[in-house]
This record gives structure tokens, sequence and C-alpha cells, in this order.
């Protein structure tokens, strides 16, 4: 491959804006094409017909550890829309309040004095969760490449309510999908980089404005980078260094990124690397926008135990505005929406007792069917790696082979990794 100047990036998601600025951060002349009106693709908001407020799709959280994400938001002058989190509550039925946090012990210790007074877990619960962290905290992930994190918790006798009360809502609300279905590499990551490798790694970043103020910002900077973005254009069909668009141009550049979605990559891509996720499915996530009467919570967010809500989000300063997050959803997608907002509103009640006088007086359930891939061993396995394909195609996206679950981190490093990988082959390194 000759140095490549041009490039056409498919797919204005947080990995089409990465490769992008990557891309002309190294001189490439870049066009990003985006089939929507506006950047962001699944990390984004919408504006509710019935109160006119912008709302997110889903509650987005990082944490510390997402250092590629961070770095992208500091590019994007958007760090400061965070508000940093070192704590996380714990609500059991009824009401009962534990407080996880960092403490005066160093990594991988800094949270035992926290845990150990938690009162939503036995001492034998306690103990076996103590002893696995260890066994994670000093393991090599790659270990575990073909079981499940299911797998690895059974053969580290963790007791059932240290499975329903720590390990199974961590890992389904940061990996999607059901501790006895996930890849043990990717669960293990959860708590290895995040968890255990130190306070600021773990630290919980919710931010304070809309997702589409975050990315809306990427436009401005795109252009200010010297590129161009192209909204409410989507590419029909694409090869190495051609797309065909949807309103009939052929568009010509020294190199392609697809940054699409998995399924629409798997469509538009014909390239072998992409066979092995050929069969790889989706997992979904319901996000549940509610507004009360009256305050329900006082904490800024809140991991509900024991009821199918999995996380509370805090929107207003009362806390009578409310988002609540249920992933891994395959039991609730089917469901109508009032039948998911009078769950949810069940749910809030046993946690928070009340809350039970305060009137639902609006509610909104987004659900994402394809919200993730399903992070399963073999899905692990078959994951193509961000970079240039053998048909010539430069892939990019959260589905490619990170090591990091569906998130917005792994979303930002594909985009980087694919616009390294165009100057090694330029380059003739690999
Ligand atoms: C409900 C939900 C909750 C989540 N919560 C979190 C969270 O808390 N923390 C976290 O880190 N991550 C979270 N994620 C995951 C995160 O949003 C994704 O991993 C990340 O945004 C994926 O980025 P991407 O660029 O790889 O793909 P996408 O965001 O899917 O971007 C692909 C883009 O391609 C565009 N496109 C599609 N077809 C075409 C075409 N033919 N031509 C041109 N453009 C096209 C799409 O419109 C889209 O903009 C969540 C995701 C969902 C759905």
């Amino acid at each position: 491959m000759r140095r490549p100047r041009s490039a056409l990036v498919v797919g204005g998601g947080l990995a089409g804006i990465a490769a992008a600025l990557a891309l002309c951060d190294r001189g490439l002349r870049v066009v990003l094409l985006e089939a929507k009106r506006r950047l962001g693709g699944r990390a984004t908001s919408f504006t509710d017909a019935v109160t006119g407020e912008t709302l997110d799709n889903c509650q987005h959280v990082a944490l510390g550890c997402c250092s590629e994400y961070l770095q992208f938001c500091r590019r994007l002058g958007v760090l400061d829309c965070f508000e940093w989190y070192d704590e996380q509550y714990w609500v059991l039925p009824g009401g009962h309040e534990s407080v996880l946090k960092p403490g005066v012990l160093p990594a991988p210790l800094h949270y035992t004095g926290s845990f150990l007074g938690c009162g939503f877990l036995g001492t034998a619960s306690k103990l076996a969760i103590g002893r696995a962290m260890g066994a994670i905290a000093f393991a090599d992930l790659e270990q575990w490449r073909e079981v499940t994190f299911g797998q690895v918790l059974r053969d580290l006798d963790q007791t059932e309510e240290s499975r329903r009360r720590f390990w199974d809502p961590i890992v389904v609300s940061a990996c999607n999908l059901d501790p006895d279905e996930v890849a043990a590499t990717l669960a293990g990551k959860v708590f290895k980089d995040g968890f255990l490798a130190g306070a600021d790694a773990a630290r919980i970043g919710i931010p304070r404005v809309p997702l589409v103020r975050l990315y809306d910002a990427a436009m401005a900077e795109l252009e200010h980078a010297g590129g161009e973005v192209r909204l409410g254009v989507s590419a029909q069909e694409m090869g190495a260094d051609w797309v065909v668009t949807s309103r009939g141009e052929r568009l010509q550049a020294d190199i392609v990124v697809c940054a699409l979605p998995m399924e629409r990559a798997r469509a538009l891509v014909s390239a072998p690397e992409l066979q092995g996720i050929a069969e790889a499915t989706h997992s979904p996530i319901v996000g549940v926008h509610m507004h009360f009467d009256a305050p329900v919570i006082d904490r800024p967010h809140a991991v509900l135990l024991d009821v199918g809500t999995q996380w509370v989000f805090r929107k207003d300063e009362a806390g009578a505005k409310v988002h609540c997050v249920i992933s891994g959803a395959k039991d609730w997608v089917d469901q109508t929406e009032p039948e998911i907002l009078e769950r949810v509103r069940a749910d809030l009640a046993t946690c928070f007792p009340h809350s039970r006088q305060a009137r639902l007086v609006w509610g909104k359930v987004v659900k994402e069917k394809r919200a993730t891939f399903a992070a399963t061993p073999a899905f692990e396995a078959a994951r193509p790696r961000a970079g240039v394909l053998s048909n010539g195609v430069v892939l990019a996206g959260d589905f490619t082979d990170t090591g990091w679950p569906a998130t917005m981190e792994g979303a930002v490093r594909s985009g980087v990794m694919a616009s390294e990988s165009v100057s090694l082959v330029a380059s003739g390194n690999i």
C-alpha cells in the first residue's frame, strides 16, 4: 500500500469519530459518512415528543479505567461534562443501603474496609468473594479464553448469594450478558482493570448532559482537524477504496474505514475475517425514563438488589426524575411499555419504600434489542481484529477484538487501532 492521502470513514458512532480524528491527525483528507442526522451512534439522545426533553436512549456510564475514551472526551472538550463518583450505593428490598468505596488500603485491597462492612452479603459470601478477587487479581485472563465467567465462579466456589447480589449485578451491567453466558476474559477484565486496579480506575463517570451534547462536539472538532462530515448519507456498498452512497454517488478514497455496527458490517463487507461472527447474536438493554410527583431517590445512582431493575440514576436535584436500566434484558424486551413501567415502579417501591407515595406522572421505555453483541466465549474467539482486512477495507467498531466489552472505550480503541493499522501497512511494517 502506498502512503494513503485520503479516507472515507463509514459510520459516525464513537469508533468512526475516533478513527476519523486519528486519520486527520495523520494528515489524511477524511470524509465521514453517517446515515443518521447526528453523530454518536448508539450512544445518543432523542427529543421526547411529550415532554420536549432531550433524553438519552439509555444512561451511559464510564469508568476511570476507560483511558482512551477519556482522552477522546478531553479532545472533544467535554471531559468536564462528567460527574465522578467514588461511591457505589447498593440497596436491598426494604431500603437497606450499603456503600462501597475505596479506603486507605492500597490496590487491590482498597475496597476491603467498606466491603467487609456491607450489609447485603453474609460472612461466607464475603470470604468467597475475597478469595475469588485474589485469584482474579493475579490471574492471566488468557487461561479463561474458552470458558464463561459463570464457570470460573463455580470453580472458585462462589456462594449463591454472592452470585445473586454481587457478581451477577456487576457482570450483567458491565458486559450486558449473564455470567453463565459471558466470556470469562471480558468479565475478568472488568474486575481486574476496573475494581481491583485502583481507586481511580473504579470511579464511575456519569455525564451531566445528554449524550448528544458530548458527541455533537465531534462535528466541529473533525472540521477543525480538516475533515468533512456528511450526515444523512449511508453507504450501500463498499470496497477497499470506494463507497456507493444512498444518494447514488460513487465516492473514491485511498482507504475506506468501515465503522458500522456489527450487523451492518457483516452485510456490507465481504471478508473472511467476518465469517467467524456470521452467526453472532445481540443482547438487549432496556432504559426506562420516569417522572414522579415526589422524590423517589436521594442518591445520584444506586444498584438495586434482588429485583429485576438493576440500576437507577437520579436525573434531577429532587430525585423525582429517574432513569432505570435493565441490561441483559431478554426477559423484558417482549413486554409492553405499561408492563415494563409497572414492573420498574414496583421494584422502586420495593427498594425505596418511602417512594410508594410518589405518583408516576410520566414514563418512557426505550428498548434497544441490538444494544451490544452477546460476548460469549465463542464470540471472543471469532472477534475480528480492528484494522486492515484481507479485502483491503479497514475495520473498526466496538465488536472488533479490543479486549473490551461493548463499550464506548472499546469503540474508541477500535477506531484508534484501525487508524494505526493503516500507517503500519503503508510503511510495510505488517
Ligand atoms: C442501551 C445501551 C446502553 C449502553 N450503555 C453503555 C455504558 O453505560 N457504557 C459504555 O461504555 N457503553 C455502553 N453502551 C455501548 C456503547 O454505546 C457502544 O459500545 C458504542 O457506542 C458503539 O460504538 P460504535 O461506533 O462501535 O458503533 P455505533 O454506535 O453503532 O455506530 C455505528 C454508526 O454507523 C451508522 N450507520 C449504520 N449503517 C450505516 C450505513 N450504511 N452508512 C453510514 N452509516 C451507517 C449508525 O447510524 C451509527 O451511527 C451501551 C449501548 C446501548 C445500546
